[in-house]
């Protein structure tokens, strides 16, 4: 790949950005875990060991339309991997991961660089100083960004010390150039699991150099989306989403995620309504959940994507000036679009859209939770 082609794949993903909405793709660890990988393996290794899962997953959400494949990289940093003594690997890892979704995406697809939390606390709470946080992460992304990820997505972050040290790492590697989005997990009431509420980590998150600012994984879409709607409040930046599929349930000894692709569907047309720029899953999403989603998005055909010509459309149109209104607090226009929406909703009468998730198919776990950190991975 030459430097060339690299930076104008960088630019037209931000034109695209700033023209419409973009889908991004679900799951990587529980499309792994489906396949029969246990969750005691380096997910991340597999870039090198078993290239060929990798890519056909990635290759299941181009064909869903996914326009963002993250690269399966949340791992990717010194301190996981070297709890598989995998450290001297960490180069061909990352490099791996963006190469293998370069050759699911082609032309279909963005590729961003996944880059997750280290693993570990940093200070005051732990043994990590910011400036070695701040290293760490500048070693996993000059690799993801050497390799020709178009953007970079920093994820499922709790702690905001660690992700400003995140974002900087990435900004200083990366040039002013990359689209950077910075998500945060939050718990059931929108709040950082390390301590911070919305506002806090909104404005925490608007002062930085990312371009967009966003939850993944959490407590499933709806909590997602009311957070999302106050962070709005508090801050300009476009907004991304890719909530999980609800917290697991045990069921019949099997750990089940409620939220069906129909479910997420139907949210995912709440978050457009609320403007969001990017929406995409996390933990719990399949392929049929984006295809769902996509539906949702009317996005020009997959030839336009990357062209620079792109139509428009109504959605985008009437997503983009709901964003405005919400922006400009006019929550009276917002709360009768949402009345518009909950009429047009297929839903049974009567029922609140939170409820449809016990009576719609269930779609099993398989992401690689582990006892603390079970929310953490995607
Ligand atoms: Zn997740």
């Amino acid at each position: 790949m030459t430097e060339t082609s690299a930076v104008s794949r960088m630019k037209a993903f931000r034109d695209q950005l700033s023209r419409r909405v973009l889908v991004a793709d679900g799951a990587m660890g529980t499309m792994l875990y489906d396949k029969g990988i246990f969750i005691n393996r380096c997910y991340d290794e597999l870039n090198l060991s078993s290239p060929d899962i990798i890519r056909q997953i990635h290759l299941d959400y181009v064909k869903a339309r996914a326009e963002i494949l993250e690269t399966n990289t949340f791992g990717g940093n010194r301190m996981r991997l070297a709890a598989f003594g995998l450290t001297e690997k960490l180069g061909a890892i990352n490099r791996a991961g963006v190469k293998i979704a370069r050759d699911a995406a082609r032309d279909a697809a963005y590729v961003a660089g996944a880059v997750g939390p280290l693993g570990t606390n940093i200070e005051p709470l732990g043994p990590t100083s910011f400036d070695e946080a701040r290293s760490i992460f500048r070693e996993q992304v000059e690799h993801l960004v050497e390799a020709g990820a178009d953007l970079l997505i920093l994820e499922t972050f709790f702690n905001l010390d660690e992700l400003r040290e995140a974002v900087f790492a990435a900004r200083e590697v990366a040039g002013p150039e990359m689209v950077i989005v910075a998500q945060v997990t939050i718990d059931d009431f929108g709040n950082l699991r390390g301590g911070a509420d919305t506002e806090t980590f909104t404005r925490r998150l608007d002062e930085w150099p990312v371009d967009v600012i966003g939850a993944n994984c959490s407590a499933g879409p709806k909590v997602m989306l009311d957070t999302i709607e106050k962070m709005m409040r508090y801050s300009q930046k476009p907004m991304s989403a890719m909530p999980n599929a609800g917290q697991p349930q045990r069921v019949e000894g099997r750990h089940i995620y409620l939220c069906s692709p129909e479910y997420m569907s139907q949210y995912a047309r709440r978050f457009l309504w609320a403007g969001v720029k990017i929406v995409g899953g996390c933990c719990g999403t399949t392929p049929d959940h984006i295809k769902l989603v996509r539906s949702e998005v009317r996005v020009p055909a997959r030839s336009e994507a990357g062209c620079g010509q792109v139509r428009v459309l109504r959605r985008d149109l009437a997503a983009a000036r709901c964003g405005r209104l919400q922006r400009d607090r006019r929550r009276g226009a917002l709360q009768s679009a949402r009345h518009r929406l909950h009429q047009r909703s297929r839903r049974p009468a009567g029922q609140r859209p939170h409820e449809l998730a016990g009576h719609l198919p269930a779609y099993p776990a398989g992401s690689r939770h582990r006892g603390r950190q079970s929310l953490l991975l995607p």
